[in-house]
């Protein structure tokens, strides 16, 4: 079968992916989005406090400026981050910010009207601008709007939405990326796509773990398809526990009530993080990595509260009645709907039982400053990324920069690229002359047959395992065993069950053998990239004796700067995980001890 053309494809309909594709046609080069879920649904549309930009825009004058955000980053992230990365996201972050305002991005604004910003753990001071706690929903609607005005100027440009579509594999040739295969979830039947560059931009990986604020759709398969290619993952050890998510359900409890001055009270109610050395001064606003250790302390030493008979109940308070029903009301309705619709608790009159959960990917795909991978015409952004500017630890509100920064960056660099390769000029299907097939057809349409073998094996299988049992068990060794204290001995355990669970992966039967919605189907084929990426994590937690940043192993309770000052490259092999090591990029400032 003929492949399907596209000049550029994008994987993932996220911040990033929408970003990069607004770049790409931005610059007149075709593209084509393809998404496994509607855009709108991706997890940015979840994201809540809000978006680092150093706009100084604080009626009580606090200076600000990016060589001060990009510090901030760099201590934050424990100097793993590259700091030339942290540079470039700090420094276009008012560009991009600006450029959403622009757009009509609802955010708040302060009396002076201007986009009004609030303080986030990193800065200490209002950096973070916001749209009430619902920021990812207005940017992302904001970026969508303009998707859809690209489209009606249909003249010279083209931008197709495959939505519902899983991207399965990458098809590789000499080095480069030359297409993909993807299956259309409502028929189940599969298509090759010839491209001459590719933009992954397929988010986080989190439902790897059990306790996780994201999406059921963050599997982390959209790491694995390229992982599985060839390219390294980088830094995966360092997972993200976000200190307050909503006991029980883990629905995230935005950084910004604290930020707006929410304390955390232990079963004595005292504001326990002044107990802590690390936490002592600043309180409510340290780092996450450090107040979700210090609340899972003060659980461990008795100070939290506790249904006996459910030890994942395990959690300390949240306290923002002091802040008034009006501030509630203004800054942080939608936390308050979400207490009372999955708690039954309501914020204005009572505590919020809270609890540290999974939250965010800080490794990702590999690549450089460029967006640019292993891969010739393979670019990354956003959370599948690891490009890095978050290190071993990311602050509150940088994340939703790094998806608008590096996605305008990766759109760029691929229209750059499409441009000047030689089949960049082929007009796509709807244009007046089809692609000739050459032999780029005939190995993508052997990448085709071969996914397609593989999903009637799967379908046909009569194997005696439940993909639901390996999910759970998944789940369960993640959180037990690589949380956020971690040492060799449940490291090792870990990674020999996640073989065990690859294994039983091979004798997997799906009771719906359907092709059509099968999405059975679709969760099984992710879930051999949950499993993949898992193994990632580990071995890199393993290997990685010291604690940095979120990592913390309690074998080795020092960071080692003197050997470990570099980041972990994972490569997929069929024999297991194979590490490697990059030097991390410093400059402007000297790592140094962690101060508190
Ligand atoms: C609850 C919550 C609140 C947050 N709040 C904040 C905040 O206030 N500030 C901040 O800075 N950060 C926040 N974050 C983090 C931030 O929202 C995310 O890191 C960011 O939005 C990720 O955007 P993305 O575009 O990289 O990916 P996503 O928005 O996750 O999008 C991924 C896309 O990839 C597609 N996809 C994935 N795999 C495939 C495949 N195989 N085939 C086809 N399509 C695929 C999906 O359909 C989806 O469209 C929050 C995260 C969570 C979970």
């Amino acid at each position: 079968m003929k492949p399907i053309y596209h000049d550029t494809i994008v994987v993932g309909g996220g911040l990033a992916g929408l970003r990069a594709a607004l770049e790409l046609n931005r610059r007149n080069v075709k593209v084509a989005l393809i998404s496994k879920v509607y855009p709108l649904r991706s997890h940015s549309v979840a994201a809540q406090g809000g978006i680092n930009a150093a706009l100084g825009n604080h009626p009580r004058g606090y200076y600000d400026n990016w060589e001060k955000h990009a510090f901030d980053t760099v201590k934050g992230s424990d100097y793993l981050a590259d700091q030339d990365a942290v540079i470039r996201m700090t420094k276009e972050a008012l560009e991009r910010v600006i450029e959403l305002e622009h757009w009509g991005c609802p955010f708040d604004r302060n009396d002076e009207g201007k986009i009004a910003q609030r303080p986030f753990g990193g800065a200490g001071f209002p950096r973070t601008c916001y749209s009430t706690d619902k920021t990812g929903h207005a940017l992302l609607h904001t970026l969508y709007e303009q998707i859809v005005k690209f489209r009606q100027i249909a003249e010279r440009k083209e931008l197709v939405l495959y939505n519902e579509w899983l991207v399965t594999k990458m098809v590789v040739e000499d080095g480069k990326c030359i297409g993909l295969i993807g299956l259309d979830i409502k028929s189940g039947n599969l298509s090759a796509f010839k491209t001459n560059a590719v933009i992954f931009a397929t988010g986080g990986s989190g439902r790897i773990y059990g306790k996780t604020t994201n999406a059921l759709i963050n599997t982390g398969m959209g790491m694995a398809v390229p992982y599985w290619s060839g390219v390294p993952l980088k830094d995966m050890e360092f997972i993200q526990f976000h200190p307050t998510t909503l006991v029980g359900k883990n629905i995230l409890i935005t950084e910004g009530c604290r930020g707006e001055g929410g304390y955390l009270l232990n079963n004595k109610g005292e504001r326990f993080l002044e107990k802590y050395k690390d936490s002592e001064k600043t309180m409510e606003v340290a780092p996450r990595d450090i107040i979700s250790r210090n609340i899972t302390k003060e659980i461990m030493e008795g100070g939290g509260y506790e249904d006996p008979a459910d030890p994942t109940s395990r959690h300390v308070l949240l306290d923002l009645r002091h802040l008034g029903e009006d501030r509630i009301m203004s800054r942080l309705s939608g936390i308050r709907e979400i207490c009372m619709k999955f708690a039954g608790i309501d914020p204005v009159y009572e505590p919020i039982p809270v609890q540290p959960g999974q939250h965010y990917t800080m490794g990702g795909i590999d690549c450089n400053i460029e967006s640019e991978t292993q891969i010739k015409g393979l670019y990354v952004a956003g959370e599948a990324a690891c490009v890095s500017v978050h290190g071993a630890n990311r602050l509150g509100g940088n994340s939703l920069l790094e998806t608008i920064v590096f996605g305008t960056v990766a759109g760029e660099n691929a229209a750059n690229y499409t441009q000047g390769t030689t089949y960049g000029s082929v007009p796509s299907p709807t244009g007046r002359r089809p692609p000739r097939c050459n032999n780029k057809d005939n190995i993508l349409d052997d990448a085709l047959k071969c996914e397609n073998r593989k999903i009637e094996s799967i379908l046909n299988s009569n194997g005696n395992e439940n993909p639901s049992n390996i999910r759970e068990e998944l789940n369960k060794l993640m959180e037990e065993n690589v949380g956020i204290f971690r040492n060799a001995e449940a490291l090792k355990s870990a990674l020999n069950r996640i073989k065990q669970l690859q294994e039983r992966y091979t004798s997997i039967s799906l009771n719906y053998k359907e092709r059509r919605t099968n999405l059975s189907l679709m969760w099984v084929l992710e879930l051999k990239g949950s499993l993949d990426v898992a193994e990632a994590i580990i071995a890199g937690a393993l290997a990685r004796e010291e604690s940095r940043g979120s990592q913390f192993r309690t074998d080795f309770t020092e960071r080692n700067d003197e050997d470990f000052l570099k980041h972990t490259l994972a490569y997929f092999s069929d024999e297991g995980v194979r590490l490697d090591y990059k030097e991390v990029t410093l400059g402007r400032f000297e790592p140094k001890a962690r101060e508190y």
